[in-house]
Order: structure tokens, then C-alpha cells, then sequence
């Protein structure tokens, strides 16, 4: 079976089903998207490419900017990273604060939001200015020049982000932020709120999917490449991990934008988007998608 024949299939179980879950309304511009929303798109290493439904059209990529700047911190400060965050399943939410207290501020895995905030300070000490190195690290690896922030949804987000704020606050107290807490928290917002579409998502995880290297040349090492990918296996869809490596069996990355990319290594990087999530914050309809995906294609990592 081909891909474009697995998608069309997978749309067309799935589209009478729309929609599932509940829009994520703690950030309210989140709630404006229209929730029978479905895309997917894939790309594989051959150059092939497959889509389907609302493939290009853009949406909030959340938390999926987590690998983004990891990678970016990876980069520029792989050793200093991996004494200040952990790297391992938290069991808790995604923005939880207990952990955090009796961990002495090193956040279990850079994909929880403190974890994510520690990644953000080090590109902020690193790069100098945070939102326009994701921007335009996110345009060169998806190839469209026009990815932006939508400011909206970052300012909507800053407005009502008591609890990251806590987040931030509570690591600077633990000597675990090297900058400003609310300068972290402005840049990390901007990152939730980069819009970009399935199509452009897909394009951008290839360098996951090649061992650490895109079109244009080497974006980390194919052991840094094994280790993102390992971490999106291990903590990439929240507190649903291994329900999601029992299903699916591919590291991926969600949003609570409802999005999530998942990358097979040596043969494509796929992404789907719904914007219903479940309980955990995943989106539902793309978790079924993907289950449906590994069912249907026999791909999986195990
Ligand atoms: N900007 C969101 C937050 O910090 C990201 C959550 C997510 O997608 O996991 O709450």
C-alpha cells in the first residue's frame, strides 16, 4: 500500500468521527481553531511525499517547538544541558509543580514546560536573541520562508501563564534559569505560538528521520539525532507515553495545539493534526491517526 493510499483510507475512517476530544481552552486563541480540523502529512527519505485534508493549512505548534530548541540547545551546549534538566519520563503534567520541588529544581526531561524553560534559557544565553533564532531555524529546516509567530496566541498565552510563570520563577530560585525568568517566559511563548502546517512540520523532522542530517547538510550528529528521538519515545506525548510506544511504537512529539509529528529513523517523519485533544492533552483523533498508521503501513520502531 502505498502512503498516499494509507492517509486516504485513515481520512476517510476518521473524518465521519470529527469531532473527538476537547480544545485546549486554558490559552484562550487556542479555542478559536475550528474543531473538525484533521491533516496529515508525511515525507520519507526517498523524497517521496503523501498528504491529506488540512495538510497546509498552519496551526499552533505548542509543545511541538520543544524539539526545536532542544535541538538548538544540543548544538550550541549539548554537556551544560544535561547537568541542569533529566532525561527521563516524569509520570506527572506537562506543567506540573511538585516534581519540580522535590527534584531541587532539574526538571526530569526537557519536553515537561520546566524542562523546556531551562532548554529556552540556554539558548537565550547561547544565541543572544531566542525568538528570532527558532524562527528562522524552523524556516530553514521546513524550507518556507514566511513561518512566523502568531502573536496572538503568545499574547494570549503570556497574559494567562500563571503557572509557567510559577514554573520560571520557582527554577530561578533553584539557580536554574542564568536569565531573567519573564525574558524566558516571553521567548518560550513565542516558541508554543509558531504557526506551521503539517506539510511544513513533516518537512522540518526529516533531519530526525536522516540521522541528524537535512537537505542542506548536518543539523546534529546522528547520535544526537538517536538521542531527540529517544527522548520523543520516552517523554513526547505527555503523560501518555507508553500507552503511545504500545500503539503507535514510534517516538513523536504532540502540542497541545493538537498536533504530533512522529518520525520512524531511516524512513519518514509524519505529522497529523486535530485540534481535540484527550485528557492528557494529546490530540485524540491523531492519536487514532497514527495508531491507524502503524496498523496499516507494519511500520513501527520495534
Ligand atoms: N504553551 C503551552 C504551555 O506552556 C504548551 C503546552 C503544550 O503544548 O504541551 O502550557
Amino acid at each position: 500500500m502505498s502512503y498516499q493510499s494509507i492517509l486516504d483510507q485513515i481520512h476517510e475512517e476518521i473524518a465521519p468521527t470529527l469531532p473527538q476530544g476537547r480544545i485546549a481552552d486554558y490559552i484562550p486563541q487556542l479555542a478559536c481553531v475550528d474543531e473538525r480540523k484533521f491533516g496529515m502529512a508525511i515525507c520519507d527519505v526517498d523524497g517521496g511525499y503523501a498528504s491529506v485534508g488540512d495538510a497546509d493549512e498552519r496551526f499552533s505548534i505548542q509543545s511541538i517547538s520543544k524539539v526545536f530548541t532542544l535541538t538548538q540547545a544540543m548544538r550550541t551546549a549539548d554537556a551544560q544541558l544535561w547537568r541542569r534538566v533529566g532525561r527521563e519520563p516524569s509520570g506527572t503534567a506537562f506543567n506540573s509543580l511538585v516534581q519540580l520541588e522535590f527534584e531541587n529544581g532539574i526538571p526530569r526531561n526537557p519536553f515537561i514546560n520546566a524542562g523546556a524553560l531551562v532548554v529556552t534559557d540556554i539558548v537565550l544565553s547561547h544565541l543572544g536573541d531566542a525568538k528570532a533564532a527558532l524562527r528562522e531555524f524552523a524556516r530553514r529546516l521546513s524550507g518556507a520562508s514566511d513561518i512566523d509567530y502568531d502573536l496572538r496566541v503568545a499574547d494570549s498565552e503570556a497574559r494567562l501563564g500563571y503557572r509557567n510563570a510559577a514554573l520560571a520563577y520557582f527554577l530561578k530560585s533553584f539557580g536554574n534559569l542564568e536569565n531573567h525568568p519573564d525574558q524566558v517566559l516571553d521567548a518560550y511563548f513565542h516558541h508554543c505560538a509558531l504557526s506551521m502546517s503539517c506539510a511544513e512540520l513533516a518537512r522540518s523532522f526529516m533531519y530526525l528521520a536522516r540521522h541528524g542530517i537535512n537537505s542542506d547538510g548536518a543539523v546534529i550528529s546522528s547520535s544526537q539525532a538517536k538521542a531527540i528521538n529517544s527522548l520523543m519515545l520516552t517523554s513526547g506525548t505527555y503523560d501518555a507515553v507508553g500507552a503511545f510506544a504500545y500503539s503507535v511504537g514510534l517516538p513523536a512529539k504532540s502540542g497541545v495545539g493538537g498536533g504530533i509529528v512522529a518520525v520512524m529513523p531511516g524512513q519518514f517523519s509524519l505529522c497529523v493534526w486535530s485540534p481535540g485533544l484527550d485528557g492528557r492533552g494529546n490530540s485524540m483523533a491523531g492519536s487514532l491517526a497514527l495508531e491507524r498508521f502503524a496498523a496499516l503501513s507494519g511500520q513501527s520502531i520495534f
